[in-house]
């Protein structure tokens, strides 16, 4: 079983689009849409959800108000200011402690210090994930909450569930749409995959957010390969990023020119290669040949 990664320095390089044109080409893979930050893959691959769960990435403190005796101690433990004296009253005294669930980091040390076991250590529900099938297989993608953190976590269950099915169903071949950027999403992302494609464009910050990037990579000793999207708007820094690539003893397997096919194809809810025969598509196919070679 293959696990190919895509991945970018940064949003709105075209790469959801461009996976979601590998899901029409593949056909039969497991898709897993790991961009939880900015998930949209969705949006073009239209899942029918058949399965679906809450997502707990972290705990959060719970003082219960009939063991509270109101000696302030997880107040004064706490380092992000997160408990208020503002609880209700109980049978011992008329105001209580209580946690603010915005402010609350999750440490666990008011928990630790309360003389009276007042306080519980919740698992907080960051979101929610699901298992879905699409008219290209079957997707595993999530939704996570408003301003919600650990997406690292999410983003490692979701490729742990994709694995699974792909291990179940005899599939030989898992798709990630991995997350943006450099930080702990993308991390979780490409960790023990099999191959990495950076997707980017000829622009001087897609030029730079692929150094940060193919540097990250580069870190986990794991084949990379590299696509440029738009690569006709600006043909020298194409270059350019192409002999950087090449420095990097990375290899540019493909060259996407620009269309608004991509626009189009997302409005009418589908993949550029469903939507359109065009030059195009062209580019996208010649890509996936390239990179099933590679695997
Ligand atoms: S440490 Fe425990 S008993 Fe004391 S105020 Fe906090 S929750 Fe209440
Ligand atoms: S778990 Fe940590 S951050 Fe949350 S209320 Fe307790 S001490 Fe404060």
């Amino acid at each position: 079983m293959k696990e190919i990664v895509v991945i970018s320095g940064k949003g709105g390089t075209g790469k959801t689009s461009i996976v979601a044109s590998f899901a029409a080409l593949a056909r039969t893979a497991v898709m897993a849409d790991c961009d939880v930050d900015a998930a949209d893959l969705h949006l073009v691959l239209e899942p029918k959800v058949r399965h679906s769960a809450d997502f707990s990435g972290g705990k959060q403190a719970f003082i219960v108000t009939e063991k509270c005796i109101g000696c302030g101690k997880c107040r004064d433990v706490c380092n992000f200011d997160a408990i208020l004296f503002t609880g209700p009253a109980n049978d011992v005294i008329d105001k209580t402690y209580t946690v603010d669930p915005i402010a609350c980091e999750g440490c666990g040390v008011c928990v630790h210090f309360c003389p009276n076991d007042a306080i519980e250590f919740r698992d907080v529900v960051n979101g929610q994930w699901f298992i879905s099938d699409t008219r290209f297989g079957t997707m595993v993608h999530a939704r996570l909450g408003i301003a919600e953190e650990n997406s690292g976590k999410l983003v490692s269950l979701l490729r742990k569930k994709a694995k699974e099915i792909a291990v179940d169903r005899n599939n030989d071949l898992i798709i990630v749409d991995g997350s943006p950027g450099i930080g702990c999403p993308v991390i979780a992302s490409i960790t023990g995959a099999d191959l990495v494609l950076i997707v980017t464009e000829p622009t001087l910050s897609g030029k730079h957010d692929l150094d940060r990037i193919a540097d990250l990579a580069a870190g986990f000793n794991i084949p990379t390969l590299v696509a440029i999207n738009k690569c006709d708007l600006n043909p020298d820094v194409a270059q350019q990023i192409e002999t950087d690539v090449h420095k990097r003893n990375m290899k540019v397997v493909g060259k996407i020119r620009y269309d608004d096919a991509f626009t189009k194809a997302q409005i009418m809810k589908c993949s550029v290669v469903e939507y359109t025969g065009g030059a195009v598509s062209e580019d996208i196919k010649a890509l996936w040949r390239n990179i099933t070679y590679a695997c």
